[in-house]
C-alpha cells in the first residue's frame, strides 16, 4: 500500500515525502479514503499508530479547494475544528496540520488554556480556516464572541474518550450545539466505551467505522518486563537501572505531580539529569522540559499520565513505570510513547507489593502476562505487607475512575486539562 494510492493531492504526497513516510499506517489506509469519501468515522486508534496523520491529510485535502491566499479574514472562515483534551496534544496536532499542510495555504492555529487570550483572539480575528483547541477556552473565546462557525465544514474529536474521563462532556456538546449540522463529523478514541458510542451515535451520522487496536500496533513491537521490587527501594532501582545500562532519553511515569517533582529532584541528586512535567507546570516550563528532553540535555523526563498524554516523542526508546498507573488502559498509553510507527522500543515497570492487583488488570487487559525480572541486589522483601495505594486524586496527575461531572470552571491560571479531572474536590496534597 502506498500513500499515491490513497488519492492524496501532490501538494500532501510530496509533505508526507519530506516526513520520510514510505507506507501509511493501517489507520491511515482505512480511514483516509473514508474521510475523503466524506464520510462521518469512529475510529478506534491510540496514539502512536499515525492517528493525526490519518484526520489530518484528508481534512487538509478537502478544505484544499478554496484554499487563498488572500489577506483578507473574510477568506479565512472556520472550516475546520479540532477538539483535543489537554494543550500538548493541540500543539502537536497542529504541528501535524503545518507539516502536511505546508503546500496548501490554509491558516491554522491553536487556542488552549493557562496562557493569554490576547494572542489567541488576534490570531482568531485575522482568519483561520483550521482551528485546534481545547473545549473550555474554545468556550471562552465564543462567549468573547472570537467564533463564528457558520461555515464549518469538519469537526473532529480526538482522544475522545480522554476528553469524557476529563469532565468536558458538557463542554463537547454546547461546542458542538453551536456547529452546522451539516458537517462531517470524525471521532477518534482509544477505547470504544458505552459511553463513547452514546457521543457518537448522538452526534455522528452513519459513520464508517475503523479499528487498530492495541494488540497489533505500538504495544506489539514494545519489549516489556516487570521489575519488582519494593516500594522504598523503586528509585535507588531506577538510578541503578539508568546509570548500569547507560539508557538516555527515559520517560518515567510516576501516578502524582507530586511524585514527578520528588523523583525528579532525587535523580538530580543522584547526578541523572531530569525534568517534571505535570499540570502544575507552567505551559513555557513544559515547553523548555520537554525541548530539553527532545535534544538530550535531559536525560530524564518525569511524567504524570496527563501531562504525557499525547506527547510527540520520535522513537522514544525507554518507558518506565514508576509507579503503574490506577487504569489499565493508561498502562498502553504510557507505552504507545515507544516502539512508535515501526521502531521498537522497550517498557520497564517497577512494581511494588501494592501494585499486584493493578498489575493482574493491566495483564488481562494486554491478555498476556508480563515477564518477571528481579534484578540482583534488589530482590523484594516478602516480609513488606502491601498497603494502600495513594492516588494523589485531589492534588496529583492519578486519574479518578468515577466520571467527572461539573460545570466548566472560568478561564484563570491552572491548566484546564487537570482542573476539568478533578473538579470541586477539597485539596489534600500535604498527605
Ligand atoms: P500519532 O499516532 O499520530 O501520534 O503518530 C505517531 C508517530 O508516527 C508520529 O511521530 C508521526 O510522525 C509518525 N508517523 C505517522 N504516520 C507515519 C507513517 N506513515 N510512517 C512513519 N511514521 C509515521
Amino acid at each position: 500500500m502506498s500513500f499515491e494510492s490513497l488519492g492524496l493531492l501532490p501538494e500532501l504526497l510530496r509533505a508526507v515525502r519530506e516526513q520520510g513516510y514510505e507506507h501509511p499506517t493501517p489507520i491511515q489506509a482505512q480511514a483516509i479514503p473514508l474521510v475523503l469519501e466524506g464520510r462521518d468515522l469512529l475510529a478506534r486508534a491510540q496514539t502512536g499508530t499515525g492517528k493525526t496523520a490519518g484526520f489530518t491529510l484528508p481534512l487538509l485535502q478537502l478544505l484544499a479547494p478554496h484554499a487563498s491566499s488572500s489577506a483578507s479574514p473574510a477568506r479565512h472562515p472556520i472550516r475546520a475544528l479540532i477538539l483535543t483534551p489537554t494543550r500538548e496534544l493541540a500543539m502537536q496536532v497542529e504541528e501535524s496540520v503545518r507539516t502536511y499542510g505546508k503546500h496548501i495555504p490554509l491558516r491554522s492555529a491553536t487556542i488552549f488554556g493557562g496562557v493569554n487570550i490576547n494572542p489567541q483572539t488576534k490570531a482568531l480575528r485575522a482568519g483561520v480556516e483550521i482551528l485546534v483547541a481545547t473545549p473550555g477556552r474554545l468556550l471562552d473565546h465564543h462567549q468573547q464572541g472570537n467564533l463564528n462557525f457558520s461555515q464549518l465544514e469538519i469537526l473532529v474529536l480526538d482522544e475522545a474518550d480522554r476528553m469524557l474521563d476529563m469532565g468536558f462532556i458538557r463542554d463537547i456538546q454546547k461546542i458542538i450545539s453551536l456547529l452546522p449540522t451539516s458537517r462531517q463529523t470524525l471521532l477518534f478514541s482509544a477505547t470504544f466505551t458505552d459511553e463513547i458510542k452514546q457521543l457518537a451515535s448522538k452526534f455522528l451520522k452513519n459513520p464508517a467505522s475503523v479499528q487498530i487496536t492495541p494488540q497489533n500496533t505500538a504495544a506489539e513491537l514494545v519489549r516489556q518486563v516487570v521489575h519488582p521490587v519494593d516500594r522504598e527501594r523503586k528509585r535507588a532501582l531506577l538510578a541503578h537501572l539508568i546509570t548500569s545500562r547507560k539508557l538516555e532519553q527515559v520517560l518515567v511515569f510516576t501516578r502524582t505531580k507530586h511524585g514527578a517533582n520528588r523523583l525528579s529532584e532525587q535523580l538530580d541528586k543522584d547526578g541523572i539529569s531530569s525534568m517534571a512535567i505535570h499540570g502544575n507546570k507552567s505551559q513555557p516550563q513544559r515547553i523548555k522540559a520537554l525541548e530539553e528532553f527532545k535534544k538530550g540535555s535531559v536525560r530524564v523526563l518525569v511524567a504524570t499520565d496527563i501531562a504525557a498524554r499525547g506527547l510527540d516523542i520520535d522513537q522514544l526508546p525507554h518507558v518506565v513505570n514508576y509507579e503503574l498507573p490506577q487504569v489499565p488502559e493508561d498502562y498502553i498509553h504510557r507505552i504507545g510513547r515507544t516502539g512508535r510507527a515501526g521502531s521498537e522500543g522497550e517498557a520497564l515497570s517497577l512494581v511494588c507489593v501494592d501494585e499486584h492487583k493493578l498489575l493482574k488488570d493491566i495483564e488481562k487487559l494486554l491478555r498476556k502476562e508480563l515477564p518477571k525480572d528481579v534484578i540482583h541486589g534488589y530482590a523484594p522483601d516478602p516480609s513488606i505487607p502491601a498497603e494502600p495505594i495513594q492516588t494523589g486524586r485531589q492534588g496529583g496527575g492519578g486519574r479518578s475512575r468515577g466520571p467527572a461531572r461539573a460545570p466548566r470552571p472560568s478561564a484563570g491560571a491552572a491548566p484546564r486539562g487537570e482542573r476539568g479531572r478533578h473538579p470541586a474536590r477539597p485539596s489534600n496534597r500535604g498527605k
